[in-house]
């Protein structure tokens, strides 16, 4: 089902509510295969101000439901994200993991967003605070990088350098406030094909695509110094994503989306992770709005979003 059940139907079951943002790549820098099938990665992670919210509400069973446009794409069974931290929780705590998970998804499913990893974040958090565990933050960052790269940097928001897997952070400063616009595709992509796309065309291209071939990802400096200085037109001029020759090759339609952003205005243009979702750097808000409108009229995606980042991490609300 797709809807939320009644939270509190006598008063007494306490739900908490956590508020958790998506994130884009401002430097996506793959390298080689590894042998344990995962890719070193230079990872500069921005939160944005698109937003799930996990409720956990106590229950006699494990439950999830999810609300939102795209709930019927996300899988409401033991394989969420997010009720696969509720159970690594309760596990480490010896607990039933006898929760309701509600999703109110915001976040576009399968766009390079990383919003199961969003979920993962909240729902642990939610958990935590629920079963009045208070387990400290670093804890329930080793939590988090257990359940997937990405979901550290959920959890902790605002911006990052993300090593190896992704999972390794380092939060950044950042300078200023950084306007974007996310036009979100018809249909998702999964990202180990992106990964094992952008390995093909490596081969194809005759560079090699193993740890030993390629060179060790590295982040780039000009591009923190963009972000400490808060000035987009340094930032535009620093995007990166080793993955977006990967993500256009499986879905060559999002060279138009970009295209039509640029001529929009953006300052850049760049797919979000391995996408399908397309970000568009801007110089601020009333650009912000102007090119999600062009965009969303322009019937190259299903609908662009205007929002900004960085944007705090999960957070209880
Ligand atoms: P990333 O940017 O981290 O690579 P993504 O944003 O491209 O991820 P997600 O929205 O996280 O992709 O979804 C990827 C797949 O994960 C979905 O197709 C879905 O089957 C599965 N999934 C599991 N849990 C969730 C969840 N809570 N929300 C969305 N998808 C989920």
């Amino acid at each position: 089902m797709t809807q939320p059940a009644a939270a509190t139907p006598t008063g007494s079951t306490p739900t908490v509510t956590v508020r958790v943002p998506a994130k884009v790549n401002v430097q996506l820098s793959v390298g080689g295969l590894r042998p344990d099938g995962f890719h070193g990665l230079a990872n500069v992670f921005l939160a944005v101000g698109l937003y799930d919210s996990v409720s956990a509400t106590r229950a006699a069973e494990p439950r999830l439901t999810v609300s939102g446009p795209d709930a019927a794409l996300v899988p409401q069974d033991r394989t969420n994200l997010a009720a696969r931290a509720a159970e690594l929780l309760a596990e480490r705590h010896g607990l039933a993991p006898d929760v309701h998970l509600h999703i109110a998804k915001d976040i576009p499913v399968a766009g390079g967003m990383a919003g199961g990893s969003a979920d993962a974040a909240g729902a642990l958090l939610a958990c935590d605070r629920l079963w009045g565990l208070d387990t400290p933050r670093e804890e329930l960052l080793a939590l988090c990088a257990e359940l997937g790269s990405d979901v550290p940097f959920s959890f902790a928001g605002g911006a990052a350098l993300g090593r190896g897997r992704g999972e390794v952070l380092t939060p950044l400063e950042v300078g200023g406030t950084f306007h974007w616009v996310f036009a979100v595709a018809d249909g998702g992509l999964s990202t180990p094909d992106v990964y094992r796309e952008c390995d093909r065309l490596r081969e194809a291209a005759g560079t090699g695509s193993s740890d030993a071939e390629v060179p060790e990802p590295v982040a780039s400096e000009a591009l923190l110094d963009a972000l400490r200085s808060g000035e987009a037109q340094s930032l535009a001029t620093t995007l990166r994503n080793d993955l977006q020759p990967a993500a256009l090759s499986l879905r060559p339609a999002l060279a138009e989306t970009l295209n039509t952003g640029l001529a929009a205005g953006a300052l850049a243009a760049l797919v979000s992770g391995s996408g399908p979702t397309c970000a568009f750097l801007v110089p601020d808000a009333d650009s912000a709005a102007r090119t999600a409108h062009t965009l969303t009229a322009s019937a190259t995606c299903r609908m662009a979003r205007a929002t900004s980042g960085p944007a705090p991490g999960a957070t209880v609300v």
